[in-house]
């Protein structure tokens, strides 16, 4: 199975759509914050970024599902700012410090050949982290590295924060979806995220992935992902994230077919401790009751995470080798909640 974008470059159709995208940047709309700042004259955002790519860290990653990790690694591309300001973003060294992030601006072609460099390390995927306020940007790099050669898959992990216009200029280009649906209250999602529309923007956001790929998840005979849709889910602390109506929303509204990865991996880091609520990490009973919820709306497909995961995986944006299995310790499993759901 060939990533879809080879057809969208035979066509020409994929040069067109980084146009298009590109032109978006001079009134920005890139996100649902709707800034409407010309970023191809330098003017920046809620996201602090302008019109060249912020590439923070491109390394194999052994963490993500299964199906994405495989034996060689993710290919990960984390980009530098963001489009949200989560209090207790793990990544906060690269999300919510602009003025350190300029070091890491590269070019589009720089970017096409971080792409290409991943691919050469046996990667199984071009997994994209924080990749919404440059979605332009990395349309044209794909437009140059699809024709030297790139051939993996594209995974657009988001935190769901998308417009769907954009989405829909990535429909046929994006062949796995990875959003994290992380809050079902605005009032929520304003305090933690200083997101006050998140709902319905990340809910609309979803459900346009779900058209474009959704409800299957379609693995090689490696087991690995090709072409789907896999909704991550972490949860907060007294109830922050309303898993139940997240949970709800994804059986009801899109399919109880649909792949959850279900994270308990939550700790408190960055702002976290300044806000009560959230200045803990969540109770094994919290995580428990979640994992009823998934039996109550019949959510049978997908992950979930030892309860233990917040011991692993924490990464050090400062070191050379951001994450603990560099130095030898590998990430905790994500557990298949039911082996024979995926299909091939
Ligand atoms: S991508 Fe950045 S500048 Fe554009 S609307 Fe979103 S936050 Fe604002």
């Amino acid at each position: 199975m060939t990533p879809s974008y080879l057809a969208r470059n035979e066509s020409g159709e994929l040069h067109r759509r980084a146009e298009r995208l590109m032109e978006l940047l001079q009134a920005c709309d890139i996100c649902p914050k709707l800034c409407g700042v010309n970023r191809l004259r330098g003017e920046v955002g809620f996201c602090w970024s302008g019109v060249d790519p912020v590439v923070s860290a491109v390394v194999p990653h052994f963490g993500e599902e299964p199906c994405l990790t495989g034996t060689r690694g993710a290919g990960n591309i984390f980009f530098g700012n963001c489009n949200m300001r989560c209090v207790y973003c793990q990544n906060w060294q690269i999300s919510q410090d602009w003025k350190g992030q300029r070091r890491n601006t590269v070019s589009i072609e720089g970017l096409a050949e971080a792409m290409l460099a991943l691919q050469d390390k046996g990667c199984h995927n071009i997994n994209l982290v924080s990749p919404t306020h440059f979605v332009p940007q990395i349309v044209a790099a794909l437009a140059i590295a699809v024709p030297r050669g790139l051939r993996l898959p594209l995974v657009y992990n988001t935190n769901a924060y998308d417009s769907v216009p954009v989405l829909r200029l990535l429909d046929g280009i994006v062949d796995i979806y990875l959003p994290d649906l992380k809050y079902s209250d605005n009032a929520m999602a304003r305090e933690y995220s200083v997101a006050g529309n998140y709902v319905e923007a990340s809910r609309d956001a979803v459900k346009e992935m779900y058209r474009q790929v959704g409800p299957d998840l379609v693995l090689d005979d490696a087991g690995l992902a090709r072409r789907g849709l896999i909704i991550r889910h972490l949860i907060l602390p007294n109830e922050i994230a309303g898993s139940r109506e997240c949970l709800r929303f994804i059986a009801e509204e899109l399919s109880p077919a649909v792949h959850l990865s279900l994270m308990a991996q939550y700790y408190p880091t960055n702002k976290a401790h300044r806000k009560d609520l959230i200045s803990r990490k969540i109770r094994a009973r919290e995580y428990a009751d979640v994992l009823e919820m998934l039996e109550e709306f019949g959510l049978e497909n997908g992950w979930t995470q030892e309860f233990a995961a917040t011991e692993v995986g924490r990464p050090d944006f400062a070191s050379a080798a951001p994450f603990a299995w560099e130095g030898g310790i590998a990430p905790a499993p994500l557990t298949l909640t039911r082996p024979d759901s995926l299909t091939g």
